[in-house]
C-alpha cells in the first residue's frame, strides 16, 4: 500500500493524515528527513511558512526535500506548503524551496477577508470544491509549464507543474476527498510500474 507523508514540523497535520487514511491509504508524519525515504508522496502543510521554514533550516530537510523532487516524487503544498514549494515570493528576496514556477503574494487575500469559505471551480472536478481560505496566499504568475487548476478573482490559487501541486485553501478542513484524491492519483501514476 502507499504511504504518503505529512510533514510534520508545524501546521495541520492531524487533519490530512485522517483525509489520507480516509481514501484507504497508508499516512505517516515526517519528523526526520531520512523518513523521505520511505515514502511515495509529500504533503507540505498549511500552517504558518516563516516558522516552517526556520525549523526546516534547523532540521535539515530543505536539500532532502529538493532531493525527493528531483526524483520526481510527488509533493503537495497546502496554504503556507504553497508559500514554501514557490520559486519567488512578492515580499521577500530568497524563496524557500524553489521548487515550481510561480510567483506567491503571502496573505493576500486582506484583513477583512482573513478566513472565509467559498465553493470553487477546480479543473478535473465536475462540481465546485468548498474551499477553505485561511489567511491564504495566491500566485500572481506563473510559468507556462505550469498548469493552472483554479483561479479566484483572477488569482491562481490551485496549480500543478508536473509531480507538484499546489492549493492556496485547505482541502483538508472539508469532507470532501475530492482535491486529495487528485494528489492521490499523482502518487499512484508516479509509481505504476513501467511495463517492458
Ligand atoms: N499566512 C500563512 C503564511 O504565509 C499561511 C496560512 C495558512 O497556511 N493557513 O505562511
Amino acid at each position: 500500500m502507499l504511504t504518503i507523508g505529512i510533514l510534520g514540523l508545524q501546521g495541520a497535520v492531524a487533519e490530512h493524515m485522517k483525509q489520507i487514511q480516509g481514501a484507504g491509504l497508508n499516512a505517516v508524519v515526517i519528523k526526520k528527513a531520512e523518513q523521505l525515504k520511505e515514502i511515495a508522496g509529500l504533503i507540505i502543510p498549511g500552517g504558518e511558512s516563516t516558522a516552517i521554514k526556520k525549523l526546516m533550516d534547523q532540521y535539515g530537510f530543505i536539500e532532502p526535500i529538493k532531493q525527493f523532487s528531483e526524483e520526481k516524487k510527488p509533493i503537495f503544498g497546502t496554504c503556507a506548503g504553497m508559500v514554501l514549494v514557490a520559486k519567488q515570493l512578492s515580499d521577500s528576496e530568497d524563496a524557500h524551496l524553489n521548487l515550481m514556477d510561480i510567483s506567491v503574494k503571502r496573505n493576500a487575500f486582506g484583513r477583512q477577508r482573513d478566513s472565509f469559505e467559498i465553493p470553487l471551480d477546480v479543473k478535473g472536478l465536475p462540481e465546485p470544491f468548498p474551499a477553505v481560505f485561511i489567511r491564504a496566499p495566491y500566485a500572481e504568475k506563473a510559468g507556462s509549464d505550469v498548469e493552472v487548476l483554479a483561479s479566484l478573482n483572477d488569482k491562481i490559487v490551485a496549480a500543478r507543474q508536473n509531480h507538484i501541486l499546489v492549493s492556496a485553501f485547505h482541502p483538508e478542513l472539508t469532507n470532501d476527498g475530492r482535491f486529495i484524491e487528485l494528489f492521490i492519483e499523482m502518487v499512484r501514476d508516479a509509481n505504476k510500474n513501467p511495463i517492458s
